[in-house]
């Protein structure tokens, strides 16, 4: 051995320095074994459902009981907490839209986390009496439906942060799912569109979107202000569709249904027929009709 490193070995050899080396040891390992059992400990995360389904008049017994209140809004408050949660887009199509609460939240939305927001109904419900869509209205909320329409606009449906198609995309969609639209399918304005105006639906719904090009995809409204950080929601986003009207007794005590997904297989379709609604449903909108009751107007009801 070099007689020049002797002076080190033996200070590694004395007694002083083995403790030293022994008691580094034991606090590394004890440390190591700490962090271990706090990983160990860790309760793990919750896997959200890709698909969940309520019944309206049924509800979850837990305890200690919820209060009258808590008990009759469980489903009001869930989609709510939907709402909520929204960052990017809300694309309503709703028939009877009486609840004030869930009116107040897709309002929340737009207002304070620039949310794009997107209603299709129908034009019999918009002045319904007891109706908020006016009150979407006056928050600049674009509300579209058909004037005078034989055809009833009855979904009942939502999407949350759900990607928009560009018209590449939609028309792909429905070309691949209904075919090449043809000469009798001219009765509807999207598949006569699809044959006779693409620039129409380029100037629509734009040319580009985050399902093809991947630059796009995942992008969050710059100004994000969410409720609930902890509990966001699915990237892909979530439906929210049944037979519900968002009234009260739609969503507490009628024998009614409302599924709750993010699984693309559902997504999709919705996304994709939403999109055919806001191209066909689009007559023009009078404002100042909408601040009172259409139907006592129509009727001669109110002066
Ligand atoms: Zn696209």
């Amino acid at each position: 051995m070099d007689a020049a490193l002797q002076p080190v070995f033996n200070i590694f050899k004395s007694k002083t320095c083995k403790f030293i080396i022994a008691g580094s040891l034991l606090i590394v390992s004890s440390e190591l074994a700490y962090e271990l059992y706090l990983w160990l400990r860790k309760v793990p995360k919750r896997k959200p459902k890709s698909c969940e389904v309520f019944f309206i008049n049924r509800r979850k017994l837990v305890q200690p009981l919820p209060s009258p209140q808590e008990f009759l809004f469980e489903h009001i408050n869930r989609i709510i907490s939907y709402i909520d949660r929204a960052e990017k887009s809300i694309c309503l199509a709703m028939y009877i839209f009486t609840m004030r609460e869930i009116s107040e939240a897709v309002i929340r939305a737009k207002k304070e986390r620039s949310v794009i927001v997107r209603v299709v109904t129908c034009e019999s419900m918009v002045g319904n009496e007891g109706s908020y869509l006016r009150d979407l209205i006056t928050e600049d909320i674009k509300v579209q439906y058909k004037y005078k329409s034989e055809y009833l606009m009855h979904h009942k449906f939502c999407l949350i942060d759900t990607d928009w198609y560009c018209a590449n995309c939609l028309i792909a969609y429905h070309t691949a799912q209904h075919g090449e639209p043809t000469k009798n399918m001219q009765h509807t304005l999207f598949d006569k569109a699809v044959m006779s105006d693409r620039e129409g639906l380029l100037q629509r719904f734009g040319s580009s979107c985050a399902r093809c090009n991947p630059a796009l995809q995942g992008r969050k409204q710059a100004t994000m202000l969410r409720k609930d950080d902890n509990d966001p929601l699915p990237k892909s986003g979530v439906l929210i569709a049944g037979s519900s009207n968002w009234t009260f007794p739609g969503l507490t005590t009628h024998w009614d249904t409302v599924t709750i997904s993010s699984l693309p297989e559902l997504i999709d379709p919705f996304a994709a027929e939403f999109q055919r609604m806001w191209y066909e449903l689009n007559d023009p909108l009078d404002a100042t009709l909408t601040r009172e009751p259409l139907y006592k107007l129509r009727r001669g009801l109110q002066k």
